[in-house]
């Protein structure tokens, strides 16, 4: 009985002192990734650079029939054009 309580209590002591352990690695292993992480990220973009700025580059023809590059079309969804024409096109749904 004693030892069963001795080993549980060295368990305890043992387990105790690999959590600490544990986190402290985990800390060391996150602090080192950051770096890594930022690092490719940024290497990541980098890459992308040139197809994002091609992409935004790319022409089209908005619902409301004006012409953009993709840029911009988050900007002129906000525009009184397409606004306009959002408002004209919901009068011809029928809400129910
Ligand atoms: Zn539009």
């Amino acid at each position: 009985m004693v030892d069963k309580v001795k080993k549980a209590e060295q368990y305890k002591k043992w387990y105790l002192k690999n959590k600490e352990k544990k986190l402290e690695k985990s800390k060391e292993h996150y602090e080192e990734n950051k770096d890594k992480r930022r690092e490719q990220q940024k290497i990541n973009y980098e890459k992308n650079k040139d197809e994002i700025k091609k992409k935004n580059r790319e022409k089209i023809i908005c619902e409301c029939g004006k012409s953009l590059t993709l840029g911009s079309l988050i900007r002129h969804k906000k525009t009184n054009k397409h606004l306009n024409f959002q408002s004209k096109n919901l009068k011809n749904y029928i809400f129910v």
